[in-house]
């Protein structure tokens, strides 16, 4: 990628699901160089605790820091804020746009706390003060957790002295490959992280959490109603679930639970071809 070591920062944006903990791991061992500065794990505060103990056992499997930040106090106090008339930066909860079709707010959360707080401590870490402007050349390099399968997540820096790299990409590995590969070294299997009641699962992880996660799942219905009569900025009923129905209202039965095979087993990423 051209960007040359010992002058420039080698950082990992560590989401601490699979790609990025393959990664990760992989600069461990060598297979990903040069080794990496550091990692940096952007908190929101509303991780499932499963994600939490992975990343305690993470940190200790590698050989260079991991800084975990937080912007203000979390997300999830942010949107509780936002109910009683603060300011909302959340995520883009469900909303009914016309009485027919189903809308979505905007969404604030992953640029105010996942990439702000990134760029912030790395910003620090190159030595800049804050508002002070940056180098002319790269001073960092972002390694960025993004398989082959996702390529089209990839984007380019906006910002001059920051370059984002794409080391699974370049190793053309998706993420069925990452699994595989931390299997074949005996390491334990990452789960999805994202936060507990993120708007954007699928029927499939609701059905997981709801199954697997008694924890995650009464967070979810605490946050589900705590957002119903709408945040600052909107009146409108709000739902985590683009049914528009209560979370606890929402039929998460698969085909297994009818009583059918499960011809798609987790994992198939929707792209078996069948
Ligand atoms: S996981 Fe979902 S709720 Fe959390 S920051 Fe990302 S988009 Fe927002």
């Amino acid at each position: 990628m051209g960007v040359e070591v010992g002058l420039v920062k080698h950082i990992i944006s560590l989401g601490a699901g699979v790609q990025s903990s393959t990664m990760a791991l992989m600069a461990a061992h060598g297979e990903i160089t040069p080794m990496p500065d550091c990692a940096i794990f952007a908190d929101t505060g509303a991780e499932p605790r499963k994600v939490y103990e992975w990343l305690d056992w993470l940190e200790k499997q590698l050989p260079y820091p991991v800084h975990r930040v937080m912007h203000q106090d979390g997300l999830e106090n942010s949107v509780e804020r936002s109910v009683s008339g603060g300011r909302f930066a959340g995520p883009p909860f469900f909303t009914e746009s016309d009485g027919l079709r189903t809308g979505q707010l905007r969404r604030y959360c992953t640029s105010e706390f996942k990439i702000l707080p990134i760029t912030q401590k790395v910003r620090q870490l190159i030595g800049l003060s804050k508002g002070q402007r940056g180098p002319k050349s790269i001073a960092a390099c972002m390694w960025q957790g993004i398989s082959l399968d996702e390529i089209q997540r990839a984007r380019i820096s906006v910002e001059g002295w920051q370059q984002f790299r794409y080391p699974l990409i370049e190793k053309r590995m998706t993420r069925q490959q990452c699994l595989q590969w931390m299997q074949d070294r005996g390491y334990p299997k990452p789960s999805k992280s994202a936060c507990v009641w993120c708007p954007y699962h699928d029927d499939a992880a609701w059905r997981d959490q709801k199954m697997n996660d008694p924890e995650s799942w009464a967070e979810s219905l605490a946050m589900d109603k705590l957002i119903r009569n709408g945040v600052r900025g909107t009146n409108q009923k709000l739902y985590l679930h683009r049914s528009l129905k209560p979370l606890d209202e929402v039929d998460f039965r698969n085909a297994t639970d009818m009583g059918q095979a499960d011809m798609f087993a987790e994992e198939c990423e929707g792209m078996c071809g069948m």
